[in-house]
This record gives structure tokens, sequence and C-alpha cells, in this order.
């Protein structure tokens, strides 16, 4: 089967690396992702991955913290599963390197386009740890922002559901599954994919989202093969 996408970014929530323990880093549900981005960066896909920080902190559960350093301590978060989903993918012999956008230099190499555009080129996967360095953002905003610099052909949205529905189709069993949708319906039907300014960031420089489960094994090589398991955005 042809490989329809060469170079890649791969949003992860940190609920991806959490698992079923919902908190903190599960190493098996670590490793489990590790092994299928190995699969996709074997059959000679750039990756790159941008992780969130949801399983350790949220900007907006920062109670009496100022919402700024609550933000600091959400980038911190996406961090610590940056380096963890960056040791699982070296224990199975796929190189990766973490870049941060804020300096964190004992732990990992400051984020540069030039670098991160180098080691995609070299075969290795991109991590981009600490979102965009800013507060008020979020991990999605990174994804788009990062895709955007390194010209990555697609956003690979990996959720805990296997697509984007017109309602939660848990609760609503005539709830419609969609294959395709524009960032019009998006915005007009109000689907919660991800937040407003990476969707407007997306649909400004014409980055696709594809939305899917990682959940199913070997789901991320059948996006890359083009297979119908998400939904695209475009
Ligand atoms: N965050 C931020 N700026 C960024 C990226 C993330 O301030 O560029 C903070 C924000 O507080 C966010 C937290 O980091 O809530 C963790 O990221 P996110 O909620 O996107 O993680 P996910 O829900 O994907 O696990």
């Amino acid at each position: 089967m042809a490989i329809k996408y060469k170079r890649v970014l791969i949003k992860l929530s940190g609920e991806a690396i959490a698992g079923e323990d919902k908190f903190g880093v599960n190493d098996e549900m670590t490793l489990k992702v590790a092994g299928q981005i190995k699969e996709i960066v074997d059959n000679g896909v750039e990756v790159s991955i941008v992780v969130g920080g949801g399983n350790f902190f949220r900007g907006r559960n920062g109670g009496n913290i100022d919402r700024a350093t609550a933000d600091y301590m959400g980038m911190l978060a996406t961090v610590m599963n940056a380096l963890a989903l960056q040791d699982s993918l070296l224990s199975i012999g796929c190189d990766a390197k973490t870049l941060t956008a804020i300096e964190m230099r004992d732990l990992a190499e400051g984020y540069s386009r030039r670098k991160a555009l180098d080691y995609l080129q070299d075969g290795k996967v991109v991590i981009f740890g600490g979102g965009i360095g800013s507060p008020f953002f979020s991990t999605d905003t990174a994804a788009a922002l990062r895709a955007a610099e390194i010209d990555a052909e697609v956003i690979l949205l990996a959720k805990n559901i296997d697509a984007v529905y017109s309602d939660d189709p848990k609760i609503n069993p005539h709830a419609v599954r969609y294959r395709e949708l524009s960032f019009m319906d998006i915005l007009e039907k109000d689907l919660k994919v991800m937040d407003l300014t990476a969707a407007t960031l997306c649909r400004d420089n014409k980055i696709n989202i594809y939305v899917f489960a990682l959940s199913g094994d070997g789901n991320l090589m059948k996006v890359i093969n083009g297979e119908n398991v998400g939904t695209l955005i475009h």
C-alpha cells in the first residue's frame, strides 16, 4: 500500500501517556504508543510529536495559583511526558530528540526550527516539549504552530475516540460519524476538535488534521496508509 504522508506531526494528549491510570506515566501505554510510532518511522515517515500535559497538570486547574504560573507548570508537565516518550522510543531502537520551547539544557536541547528539520531529515523522531513556551496557549496550538513551521502535511490528532461525531456516541446512539469535515463545519457546528486558536492557525495555514484513536492495533500505520479509520478535516 502506498504511503499517504511523508512528514507528519502527531498530537498526543497527556491521557495517551497515562492510559487507564489517568494520572502520570503508564509504562505499558507509553511503550505501545512508541511501538506504533516506530512502525511508521520504519516505513520512511518523518515524525514529529507534540505532547500535552493534562495527565500531570493543566493551567486552568491552578486554583489559587496565578493563571500564567499555572500555565508554566502545565508546560513543565509536557516536558515530563516528552522525556518519558523519548526514552520509550530509544528503548525500542527508535532514535528520538526532545526539543523544548523553554531552555532546559541539562534535560534536552532548546527548540530551533533548523534543528528540528535537520533531525527529521536524519530519520529521528522530534518531540516538541513545553508547548510554544508561552502561557495562555494550549498544546493544540503548539501542534498547529510547529506543523506550520516544519511544513508537516498533516496533524494526526490522537484522541480517545475514533473519529469526530455530531454528538457523544456513548450518550446519543444517533450521533453521526464524520469521515470528512471542513474547518467551516468545525466552527459552524461547534464541534470540539481542538481549541479555536489552534483551529484558526490550521485553517489559515492550510494544515489538514486527521482525528483518530491510537487504541486500535496498528492504527497509526493505517492512517499513514490512507485507510479510513478516522475523520479528515481540511
Ligand atoms: N500550556 C501553555 N502553553 C503552551 C502549551 C501548554 O500554557 O504553549 C499549558 C496549559 O496550561 C495547558 C497545559 O500546559 O493546560 C497542558 O497542556 P494541555 O492542556 O494542552 O495538555 P493535554 O490536554 O493535551 O494533555
